[in-house]
């Protein structure tokens, strides 16, 4: 079974034009054993491979934890080679932080591995809801690229939160109510203190609100009082000071929801209310144009009958 998946993972990167040299995924080291990629702000493309969020994982004495296997099979083996470049430790846990393709598409290159997939109580229904149709569009997207992407569901689900031991090394993995998604997860790491937001956080690149603008808000004053080192964002550089890389994001969810109010008392309608929603955001933002409209219509949505 290896030994084809290997091979497919050969012919997959092979046939994604100039990009064989991504078999093996570049990853750096934020702190002891915690590996990050840096993911291209772009949207997935058959050149990118999906490969457009922070993807990572994160080796104790005895067992790997992937936090987010990749947006496509051919990321994902990517990422399991750069694993493989510098540890044999059983991969134990494959953490999917949230529905969104780009974070977990990359799941199916590690089912060899026999790892336990972890989710969020409520990743099940969203996959069920959305998954035919991400893998629809990925298909279009990427082409030959997406081949051997699957729809891995978890086999452990968190409901609040769970501990992982790998040997000497806990990881805290915490469900969170609806914010960015209504199925996000972040993972602590006990022993550097690296908090992983995955898209809790963006920096850099635009939020995109697919759950709750106020209960995104309401996380965000909760977790900034947690006492982390540094903190890694889902789309943005992969390492920042926590909690002040947190504050852009904030200015920007708070800009939308004070003039989304505004908007819906001063009877704008819901198709023009992006047009004087969080202006003075324009700018500060990579793809603000592509998502900044569609995050004032979730707000607007939200909020009109408060
Ligand atoms: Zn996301």
């Amino acid at each position: 079974m290896r030994a084809s998946a290997a091979l497919l993972a050969a012919l997959v990167l092979g046939t994604a034009a100039g990009h064989a040299e991504v078999a093996v995924l570049p990853v750096v080291e934020i702190a002891p054993g915690v590996f990050m990629h840096n993911g291209v702000h772009e949207e997935a493309s058959a050149a990118n491979e999906d490969a457009i969020a922070n993807i990572g994982f994160i080796v104790g004495d005895d067992a790997v934890a992937v936090i987010d296997p990749g947006g496509s099979f051919a990321e994902g083996a990517a990422l399991r080679n750069a694993i493989r470049a510098r540890t044999d430790r059983p991969i134990r846990y494959v953490i999917l932080t949230h529905v969104h393709p780009d974070h977990i598409f990359g799941a199916s290159a590690f089912r060899d591995d026999h790892s336990d997939f972890i989710g969020h109580a409520k990743l099940p229904g969203a996959l069920a809801q959305r998954g035919d149709y991400y893998l629809r569009r990925l298909d279009s997207a990427l082409g030959n690229a997406a081949r051997g992407t699957e729809i891995v569901p978890p086999t452990m689900l968190v409901g609040d939160s769970l501990d992982l031991d790998l040997g000497n090394r806990h990881l805290t993995v915490r469900a969170h109510g609806p914010a960015h998604t209504d199925n996000d997860l972040t993972i602590f790491d006990q022993k550097t203190r690296t908090f992983w937001l995955s898209d809790l956080l963006f920096v850099d690149r635009i939020p995109v609100i697919d759950g709750s603008l106020v209960g995104w808000l309401d996380q965000l004053s909760d977790l900034i009082g947690l006492p982390a080192e540094r903190a890694v964002p889902g789309h943005g550089p992969v390492s920042v000071p926590w909690p002040a890389g947190a504050a852009p994001e904030r200015r920007y969810l708070e800009a939308v929801l004070h003039d989304t109010r505004a908007a819906i008392n001063s009877g704008i309608g819901i198709a023009n209310a992006h047009r004087e929603v969080a202006k003075s955001e324009r700018g500060k933002w990579l793809l603000f144009d592509d998502y900044h409209p569609r995050n004032v219509t979730a707000a607007y949505k939200e909020l009109e009958w408060e």
